[in-house]
């Protein structure tokens, strides 16, 4: 049996922590290895995280600049676009930024191995590769930083074709005209400005009392403002109660929510047909550290690194 391959550090995971971790082992002069369970470098920040968001709504706020200047309005022609046409534009920044920060490990002469890892010992990592093939390597130390996945509630069936998380969100392929956002954090606030910006009716379900509480009021107040100018319907302090969501992808799906002792229903009346969507994503727990490295390693890793899931 051949020998393990043996390293300084091992860093496990390829996002904002795990890059950071790596380029500066490798410049303190350790040997060391990064492996990543995705196809390509940069993890949930440069794949489904702050990149991508900030690339749609950069696209959205051109389109809406572009929609209210009079040098390009002249004849009253308005520009609309879909939420998966300005997922192409995301891409190639998505593209650009992979290639980007692969750079940094080649330049660092960083071993870089794609794979999903798991310890077998305290000092050992299995790495399980795309194709099914496994293998072993070893180092003095590891870093964690696996990151994190979004909060899903048993109660909600995220397999449902209209129920969305902020990962999944981007896999959304077609032209939604009315979203419920479930939870106003700062993502919660992202994405309902992307897609109030793009023309589609948004509910923003917030279980706190003001949006982004933690700012100053006069700031949160700001915002309100200008998503309830932009048509944006906010409910504060509603938490949900039940969600009602057919199987059948063309019928609609709603939201039961709570105020207090009230019953608000946030949904489409009986007769409205517009098929409508749910991104889940509420403030608390809203992303919950992965899981993935399934055997708990009985040696102490140098540091366990998971950025905050909110700036
Ligand atoms: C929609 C959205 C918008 C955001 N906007 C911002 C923003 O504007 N500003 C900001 O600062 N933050 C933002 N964030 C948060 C930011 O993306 C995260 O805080 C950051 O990505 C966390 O970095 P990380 O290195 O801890 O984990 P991640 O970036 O999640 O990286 C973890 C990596 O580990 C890999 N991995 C997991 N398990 C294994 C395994 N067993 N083996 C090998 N690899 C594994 C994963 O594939 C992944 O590549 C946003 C997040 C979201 C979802």
């Amino acid at each position: 049996m051949s020998r393990a391959k043996h390293f300084d550090a091992i860093v496990i995971g390829s996002g904002p922590g795990g890059e950071g971790a790596a380029m500066g082992l490798t410049k303190a002069g350790l040997n060391v290895a990064i492996i990543e369970k995705e196809s390509s470098v940069g993890g949930g920040c440069t794949h489904w995280g702050t990149i991508p968001s900030k690339a749609l709504r950069h696209a959205v706020s051109r389109i809406i600049e572009f929609n209210n200047n009079p040098l390009f309005c002249g004849n009253n022609t308005s520009l609309h676009s879909t939420f998966s046409n300005i997922l192409g534009h995301a891409k190639t920044v998505i593209d650009k930024q992979t290639r980007l920060r692969q750079g940094f490990y080649d330049r660092n002469e960083c071993t870089l191995l794609f794979g999903t890892a798991r310890f077998i010992d305290t000092h050992s990592l299995e790495v399980t590769k795309s194709d099914g093939t496994i293998d072993t390597y070893t180092a003095d130390k590891f870093v964690i930083a696996t990151g994190s996945r979004p909060y899903r509630p048993a109660d909600v069936d995220f397999n449902h074709p209209r129920i969305y998380d902020s990962d999944s969100i981007l896999s959304l392929e077609h032209d939604p005209r009315h979203i419920i956002i479930y939870g106003a954090g700062v993502i919660g606030c992202e994405y309902a400005s992307i897609f109030r910006g793009l023309d589609v009716k948004t509910d923003l379900i917030n279980t706190r009392e003001r949006l982004l509480a933690f700012l100053d009021n006069e700031m949160s107040d700001s915002l309100s403002y200008h998503f309830w100018n932009s048509g944006m319907m906010i409910r504060n302090d509603e938490t949900y109660a039940r969600l009602k969501a057919p199987k059948t992808a063309s019928s609609s799906t709603s939201i039961l929510v709570r105020k207090c002792a009230r019953i608000a229903c946030c949904t489409p009346t009986a007769e409205r047909v517009t098929p409508m969507h749910l991104i889940w994503m509420p403030l608390d727990s809203s992303r919950i550290l992965a899981d993935s490295l399934k055997s708990t390693p009985t040696t102490k890793p140098i540091l366990t690194m998971s950025m905050p899931s909110v700036m």
